[in-house]
């Protein structure tokens, strides 16, 4: 089982996509677990009786320029919290992975997520705003992972990447191992009943040799499909 630590300000945001479906059973099944971990109820208040929402996370970026940085020490005791004991244990049997999102980190890939498989427990840091302190990182020594050449608002999305493509590679998660993509044949195109429908006068109608039932010719055609489909396919008009 792996279990998966986030560290985010906004855990409500992942909670409906890894409530459902696949990802919900997976979870029932024992075969991974997601903790959540706020930084802020780790953030130490200002004033006399702060209330929850006073308890301040972010603060101006030192050297100036736009935006907020999560404060380093909220960031530390959440991560403290979630596998600090683990992580000193030398004894222990648990393999703990700190992951700290960002977008000039390494590409993650399929490739990526089997070399996470053999770890016990993940930790991931979603940053939000400018990004957090990084002396965090002197504290805690992470892996920066990028989920693309892309700048999104925070890193629960990457986070729910990485679970997602994680999960669906461990055995047993999927009704058929076959089902992970890369290991058989599978086409970007997909078809179902019924063999053919009019719209708007026009009849569509599945490849005819999806009809057959000659497996090798099924092969033969989803591997042109994988293959033409990127350069058929039109982004801008
Ligand atoms: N100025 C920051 C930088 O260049 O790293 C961008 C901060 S971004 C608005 C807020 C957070 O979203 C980042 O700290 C990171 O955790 C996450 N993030 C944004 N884009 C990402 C990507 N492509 N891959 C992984 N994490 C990303």
């Amino acid at each position: 089982m792996i279990t998966f630590h986030v560290i985010s300000l906004f855990p409500e945001s992942l909670t409906s996509y890894l409530e459902a479906s696949i990802l919900k059973r997976a979870q029932k099944e024992g075969k991974i677990a997601v903790k959540y971990y706020n930084p802020r109820d780790f953030a130490i208040g200002r004033g006399s009786k702060p209330t929850y929402a006073e308890r301040r996370v972010d603060d101006r970026p030192y050297g100036g320029g736009p935006g907020m940085v999560l404060e380093a020490e909220p960031v530390i005791r959440a991560i403290a919290k979630a596998v600090g004991r683990k992580l000193n244990q030398k004894s222990s049997k648990k393999k703990v992975k700190i992951v700290f999102f960002s977008p000039a980190g390494h590409q993650f890939s399929n490739t990526v997520a089997d070399t996470f498989r053999k770890y016990s427990d993940i930790v991931m840091v979603c940053g939000r705003y400018e990004g957090i302190d990084a002396r965090v990182k002197k504290v805690f020594p992470m892996t920066d992972i990028s989920v693309g050449p892309y700048v999104l608002t925070g890193g629960e999305l990457p986070a729910l990447i990485m679970i997602d493509t994680i999960t669906r590679r461990l055995p047993g998660v999927l009704g058929h191992d076959e089902s992970v993509e890369e290991r058989r044949v599978s086409s970007p195109d997909v078809y179902t009943r019924p063999a053919a429908f009019k719209y708007k006068k026009k009849i569509y109608k599945v490849p005819e040799v999806l009809l057959q039932g000659n497996h090798a010719k099924i092969d033969q055609w989803k591997v042109g499909r994988q293959n033409g489909f990127s350069k058929n396919q039109k982004i801008f008009k």
